[in-house]
């Protein structure tokens, strides 16, 4: 291992909590309480949710439970990538059709503009810079990948998405061996931290009461359970993402993926003179295990890839830290990608959990009859998917009440979508490792063949996974 891994500070929650500092933590539960809706999880989804409700309602008593503290999971994690991708559309256009899915990637499209507008005029300075987002193609295989990818996007509308041979793409990005790439205005780079530190405060600044250090152990029907008491509310909102199997009966829903991270040290004037980058655009690649990326506000480069999947049984990390191997790992692609950069420092590395559904769709629900809700399944696609699934939240719970009708969101194809439970171990870890694995080894393959076809390996796991 390089001496300049060696040096790194490991886990810590994110990069993006040293570089922004710890909220102090707000009051855990004291007791039995009551409440018009209770939102289980403090993270974008729950928070969003309880803004826009709020914002709808004043008159709603709204309680969000978070086990640590607002913004300790992925949501103070992430890539700060907010862009327009949400797991599932394709599967949404195979079952409801191609004008379903065309509208919920409209309203994606929208959304990172109200996320945008919306943190804007909260107040909120999370470091926003729309540049769009580049991804890039490496090998023959990928830009075959990246071109039909390309397509595609043009086919649920996205009209203004442009298609960049080797020149073009290094006159953006210079990244090594790139021979083409695929760019769409519809992405920023964020602060992950700022955002939802913003968001907590102006939560609460409205009138929602959030108590942290609250775990809920089990939500049932009108009910959120925690040692310290229970909270009773006609809905309950679990927005709880990769840590849901930790709820009781909910182990098997949503498979708690890992995502690994990590940030450079500030590169100097010359060594963003040799990489570009001048446009700030979020920066990802066609590999089937794929990297994404961001120049941050203050001069780093923040890399994330997979490193170990999954852990056994559905554990989630300790507090973002993460194995030697992966942090060599993306500093490798890093390095790939970056050769000028082989001697940089790497200051920070972390990892998340994000949820994984069995048929890899996000999806957003309200039980009527229950008056229990969720939204999550992002699939690493997070950060502008959660206010869209919060608007329809919000939307649901005023149709439930009487006091909203049928809205555009509502009516959108993954409201109200069903899917199967993931199997019991030993099948999911090995599953989800054998998955990884075979990416990897595509991924290797297609570096060192000429051949524009995908792997079949790679394909082959995406079938099995369920992914396609
Ligand atoms: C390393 C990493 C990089 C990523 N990069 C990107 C990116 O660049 N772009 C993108 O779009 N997406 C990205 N994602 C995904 C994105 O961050 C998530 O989809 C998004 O943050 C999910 O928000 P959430 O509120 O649903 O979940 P979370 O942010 O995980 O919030 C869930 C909250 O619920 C709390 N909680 C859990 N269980 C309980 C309980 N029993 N009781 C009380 N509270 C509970 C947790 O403590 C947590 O605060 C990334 C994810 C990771 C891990």
């Amino acid at each position: 291992m390089s001496s300049s891994v060696s040096s790194v500070v490991n886990g810590g929650i994110s990069f993006w909590y040293a570089d922004d500092g710890f909220p102090a933590v707000r009051e855990p539960l004291g007791g039995d309480a009551s409440a018009d809706v209770v939102i289980v999880g403090g993270g974008y989804t729950g928070l969003w949710t309880a803004y826009y409700l709020k914002q709808a309602a004043p008159f709603l008593r709204i309680t969000v439970l978070e086990q640590k503290f607002c913004g300790y999971g992925a949501s103070g994690r992430n890539g700060g990538w907010l862009y327009n991708g949400i797991a599932g559309r394709d599967r949404y256009a195979k079952l409801h059709g191609h004008e379903a899915a065309v509208r919920l990637q409209r309203a994606m499209n929208e959304t990172v503009d109200e996320v945008v507008r919306v943190a804007g005029e909260a107040g909120i300075d999370a470091d926003v810079h729309k540049g769009g987002v580049l991804e890039v193609a490496t090998t023959p295989a990928q830009l075959a990948r990246l071109k039909a990818f390309h397509e595609l996007e043009l086919s649920y509308g996205e009209k203004d998405r442009e298609l960049y041979g080797a020149g073009e793409t290094a006159g953006r990005i210079r990244v090594a061996d790139a021979v083409g790439s695929s760019w769409t205005p519809h992405g920023a780079r964020l602060h992950p931290v700022k955002l939802v530190k913003g968001l907590a405060a102006a939560v609460e600044a409205l009138g929602v009461t959030i108590h942290e250090l609250t775990p809920v152990a089990e939500i049932r029907p009108k009910h959120a359970v925690t040692p310290y008491g229970t909270v009773r509310a006609p809905y309950v909102l679990r927005c709880t993402e990769g840590f849901t199997a930790s709820l009781k009966g909910q182990r098997r829903t949503w498979l708690p993926m890992n995502s690994s991270m990590i940030a450079t040290e500030p590169l100097t004037d010359e060594q963003w003179e040799s990489v570009g980058w001048d446009g700030l655009e979020a920066l990802g690649d066609m590999a089937h295990a794929y990297m994404y990326a961001q120049r941050t506000a203050d001069g780093r480069i923040a890399l994330g890839g997979r490193g170990v999947p999954y852990r056994f049984g559905s554990r989630t990390d300790n507090d973002g830290r993460t194995q030697a191997a992966t942090i060599e790992a993306l500093r490798e692609i890093l390095v790939r990608f970056f050769p000028s950069l082989a001697a940089v420092g790497i200051e920070h590395a972390w990892s998340g959990v994000l949820g994984v559904p069995r048929d890899w769709c996000a999806t957003v629900t309200l039980d009527r009859s229950t008056g229990l809700g969720w939204a999550g399944g992002y699939v690493g696609s997070g950060v502008a998917t959660t206010n869209l699934a919060a608007r329809t939240l919000r939307d649901l719970v005023q149709l439930d009440s009487g006091q909203g009708g049928q809205t555009e969101l509502t009516g959108l194809p993954w409201v109200g979508h069903k899917v199967r439970k993931w199997e019991p171990e030993p099948l999911r870890w090995l599953g989800v490792q054998g998955m990884y694995a075979t990416y990897r080894a595509a991924d290797r393959r297609e570096r060192v063949t000429s051949s524009a076809e995908s792997s079949k390996l790679a394909q082959f796991a995406d079938r099995v996974a369920g992914r396609h």
